[in-house]
């Protein structure tokens, strides 16, 4: 045997796949016989659920990722992009960070790449609209909301200010809700520090085309939620889509128009474009088909998992498993096993979980959860979406920092500085160097 194992994408699937890899496979990686590499543009794994507590300043960004070449120490790791992927000759062609793309062989191929906002041709969407799926949009979101109340707080335009102050969220699944509640939460309590801004000064309005928000908890408890999030004065808008928002100037379904400087797209994921790059059997939305073994369907040497992979639900016949973290995880272990078994010649196993329903944060002390038909609300849920998540968190490394975060939060009054300009670090020098060209 001398296999070398690619998985493209080191996020959840990729990093708990070559975890277990590394642990069961520790003789062979030692003697050469087995080889793992994992690519990903980034060189950390990010814990999606807490971009929400990063964004209001509850954890540090830097705590809620987990350095992949740290964790996976026998795991080969390349930044970059897998552009395509030819699994007849076995490889892919590589995009590094620098310098040109290249071909890597593999023997063995497992597709964890995940997915990116899906998004719709919606005019001004791209000028004034911000995902929310990674660090990057977390704290630029965060640095935004408290920028803009600088500006509402500085200016003498009412229109400045009431635009300034009008944030929209587009889509209420966890995502959605979780990001709106935390940083209206962050917000208001921001307030406290401004002369002129009230909590009632600013506008949170969130946009959701069906007629329920956060499915994720069941019925009754997406109810609740929109009662919780609706007394607190936010502006939640069912069977209502966004029309356009051509320069901030944003038009709903309903007829309503109004300024924003900010918009949050968080309406649906969509696979990763790699997903469609090679060839592979793809289902009706895009995503890698694959068999209830992990494995790509109708495929030998290949195994995709995850957001990026259409997984059929064993537990609930006809339907797929839907992409969320409770499914990326598990489905890693057993993908893990099934590249094991498959390179020892021995029958592959299924992957069968049945959704046990789901936590969320809706702010400091507030939450909502639906697991296991256990229903909870406020604080109870809260403190369950932090033990459970934090249970999740890789490495007991980071559960230590997350929990140090915490801890502080309880003693101290949160962060409320906005740090934008870490985005445009060289606008000072540059500015000093325009005024020594004038002088000259
Ligand atoms: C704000 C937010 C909150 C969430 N909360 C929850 C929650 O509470 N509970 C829950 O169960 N789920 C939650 N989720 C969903 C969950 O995070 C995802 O379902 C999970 O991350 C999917 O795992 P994955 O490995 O398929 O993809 P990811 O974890 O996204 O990893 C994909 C990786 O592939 C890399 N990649 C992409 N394209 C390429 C390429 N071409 N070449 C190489 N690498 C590539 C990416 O950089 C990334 O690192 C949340 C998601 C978000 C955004």
């Amino acid at each position: 045997m001398n296999k070398h194992i690619l998985i493209v994408g080191g996020g959840y699937v990729g990093l708990y796949t070559a975890l277990r890899l590394q642990r069961k496979l520790r003789r062979e990686l030692r003697d050469g016989s087995v080889r793992i590499t994992i690519v990903d543009p980034n060189s950390y794994m990010t814990y999606q659920p807490f971009l929400p507590e990063a964004a209001a300043g509850n954890l540090s960004p830097r705590h809620m990722v987990a350095p992949l070449r740290r964790v996976l120490p026998k795991v080969r790791i390349l930044n970059g992009m897998v552009t395509e992927v030819d699994h007849n000759e076995r490889t892919v062609t590589f995009d590094p960070l620098e310098g040109p793309a290249r071909e890597i062989a593999y023997d063995i191929l497992v597709m964890a790449a995940g997915s990116i906002s899906r998004t719709l041709p919606i005019p001004g969407l791209t000028d004034i609209g911000i995902g929310f799926k990674t660090v990057g949009e977390a704290i630029a979101l965060r640095n935004r909301v408290l920028h803009l109340l600088d500006v509402a707080e500085s200016t003498e335009d009412p229109e400045v200010r009431r635009r300034a102050l009008t944030f929209v969220v587009v889509g209420a699944g966890f995502a959605g809700v979780e990001a709106l509640a935390e940083l209206e939460d962050m917000a208001k309590h921001s307030t406290r520090y401004y002369r002129n801004i009230k909590p009632a000064d600013i506008r949170w309005v969130l946009v959701e085309a069906s007629d329920r928000i956060l499915p994720e908890v069941g019925p009754e408890m997406g109810k609740w939620t929109l009662e919780q999030l609706r007394e607190r004065g936010i502006d939640v808008k069912l069977e209502t889509r966004l029309e356009s928002c051509v320069g901030g100037h944003v038009v709903l379904s309903d007829g309503t128009a109004f300024e924003a400087e900010t918009l949050v797209w968080t309406a649906g994921v969509k696979p990763s474009p790699v997903a469609a790059g090679g060839g592979l059997p793809l289902d009706e939305r895009g995503r890698i088909k694959t068999t209830t073994m992990l494995t790509v369907d109708g495929v030998k040497d290949a195994f995709a998992a995850g957001d990026a992979a259409g997984v059929p639900d064993v537990t609930s016949p006809g339907e797929y498993c839907a992409p969320n973290a409770q499914h990326a995880v598990r489905q890693a272990k057993v993908l893990a096993d099934n590249v094991m078994r498959s390179m020892r010649g021995q029958k592959l196993v299924e992957y069968r979980h049945k959704y046990v329903g789901s936590v969320a944060g809706l702010g400091l002390h507030r939450g909502v959860a639906n697991v296991y038909g256990v229903k909870l609300r406020g604080f109870p849920a809260w403190f369950m979406h932090r033990t459970y998540h934090l249970s999740r968190v890789p490495t007991l490394n980071r559960k230590v920092r997350v929990v140090v975060d915490w801890t502080l939060a309880l003693f101290f009054r949160r962060e409320t500085i906005s740090l934008g300009e870490m985005e445009h670090p060289r606008d000072g020098f540059r500015a000093a160097v325009a005024t020594m060209r004038r002088v000259a």
